[in-house]
């Protein structure tokens, strides 16, 4: 199928804006994505139509509400290649997804057990670990990475101990791009008796992701990120991992029989699903996962890996420009600072020439921190961005450098 972008840009209506009277290049794909028309149709006509508490009610609009929550859960199970949708767990989110995974996997680990992550992490793969590491006294080490931002595999292996109970570490860097090689990660720790957490958030959107595949136990990812609405996202988990561990959040839907001594729980994926679900939002999601697969999705990563190609050799001809992360395997980031210029600067600067970047430290203090910088300035691409969008933006950048360096 050959792609007609113009055509897809038609379908995302944000990216007509003008930002200070200039249209709006937009290159913050990795902080969110834009939405695309049937996804907001859709969420628009739920509330017009449909809006009612599911798994609850008698009436029809609840029953229909529910079909649709579930059917959203099938869609997005097979998306990613689940076994079965009970091992599809709505959350808020990546964050909320790993959060769920800490406190629930933690109290099945002994006091001296070990977790390992990475170098480059984001932060929502880091913080979680610190605070219930506090709590029970377990130790954490992180995988070295080297300097083209390939993570050092050697060096995860001689991490393990007998005190190692989990491996949780992202799929793809937000900040340097490096698709790290998850089923070798799961693998290896499998060697050893050990699960794995991903943190999916990058790569969903870019990669076709196969759980069953990589064969991880836990995957973690954000509906915001793949075109799909904010405050919805999942924890993909193993089935046999689900059932052994205790629930999350207490409340209604997650529970069997409830008397004022005691509470049995409900059966998997309610288990973990206290409250009322944002079940707008998983239909939403699932609407996003079919307008990849209608626009074919094979496609849209090809043509994602042209841009990046094509802008990595046009900004490595700018003098002084220095890329972190120029792993082989890399997917839609480009993290870049400049000679004598503050990322934050030249943010601020293309921002009025309604070129929408990130600055700053990505939610991945500690891998900054190892890239020796303060923080990078970053542009990230979705299959609605153009060749010619990289053009001006090379254009925009070029005259932002001028004014910077005086
Ligand atoms: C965005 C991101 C997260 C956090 O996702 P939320 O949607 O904010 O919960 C975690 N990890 C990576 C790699 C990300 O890019």
């Amino acid at each position: 199928m050959k792609l007609d972008i113009d055509k897809i840009r038609n379908d995302f209506p944000i990216l007509k804006q003008k930002i200070f009277g200039n249209p709006l290049i937009y290159f913050d794909n990795a902080a969110t994505t834009q939405k695309p028309n049937e996804v907001i149709d859709i969420m628009s006509r739920l509330y017009r139509t449909q809006n009612a508490n599911i798994h609850r009610g008698v009436h029809l609009m609840s029953q229909q509400a529910t079909e649709a929550h579930e059917e959203a859960r099938r869609v997005i199970a097979h998306f990613i290649g689940a076994t079965s949708s009970d091992e599809v767990l709505f959350t808020r989110g990546t964050t909320e997804s790993i959060n769920l995974v800490a406190s629930t996997l933690s109290q099945l680990m002994k006091r001296g057990d070990e977790i390992i992550i990475s170098t480059m992490e984001h932060h929502s793969n880091i913080v979680p670990w610190q605070m219930v590491a506090e709590r029970y006294g377990f130790v954490i080490k992180a995988i070295p990475i080297d300097n083209e931002g390939n993570m050092l595999y050697d060096e995860y292996e001689k991490l393990f101990t007998e005190r190692t109970s989990l491996v949780s570490v992202t799929h793809v860097s937000n900040v340097l791009g490096t698709i790290n090689d998850v089923k070798k990660i799961t693998a290896i720790a499998h060697s050893h008796g050990v699960p794995v957490v991903i943190d999916g958030a990058q790569a969903v959107a870019h990669l076709r992701v196969d759980v069953h595949d990589l064969n991880v136990d836990f995957y973690a990812f954000s509906g915001h990120k793949l075109y799909a609405p904010t405050g919805i996202g999942v924890l993909y988990g193993k089935r046999e991992w689900l059932n052994k561990l205790p629930p999350y959040q207490g409340g209604g839907e997650m529970i069997e029989k409830v008397t004022l001594e005691k509470t049995t729980y409900n059966t998997l994926p309610y288990k973990f699903e206290a409250g009322t679900p944002d079940f707008i939002g998983s239909v939403g999601f699932a609407q996003a996962i079919k307008y990849l697969n209608t626009n074919d999705f094979d496609a849209l990563i090809e043509y994602e890996d042209s841009l990046l190609r094509y802008a990595t050799e046009k900004m490595t001809q700018i003098d002084g420009l220095h890329i972190h992360g120029t792993a082989e395997k890399k997917s839609g980031v480009i993290s870049f600072n400049i000679d004598g210029v503050h990322h934050f600067d030249l943010g601020t600067l293309l921002d009025k020439t309604g070129i929408a970047i990130r600055t700053g430290h990505h939610c991945a203090q500690p891998l900054v921190e190892r890239l020796g910088v303060t923080g990078t300035a970053r542009v990230s691409f979705a299959f609605y961005n153009t060749f010619e969008e990289i053009d001006i933006f090379m254009e925009k950048l070029k005259r932002c450098l001028t004014i910077l360096k005086g």
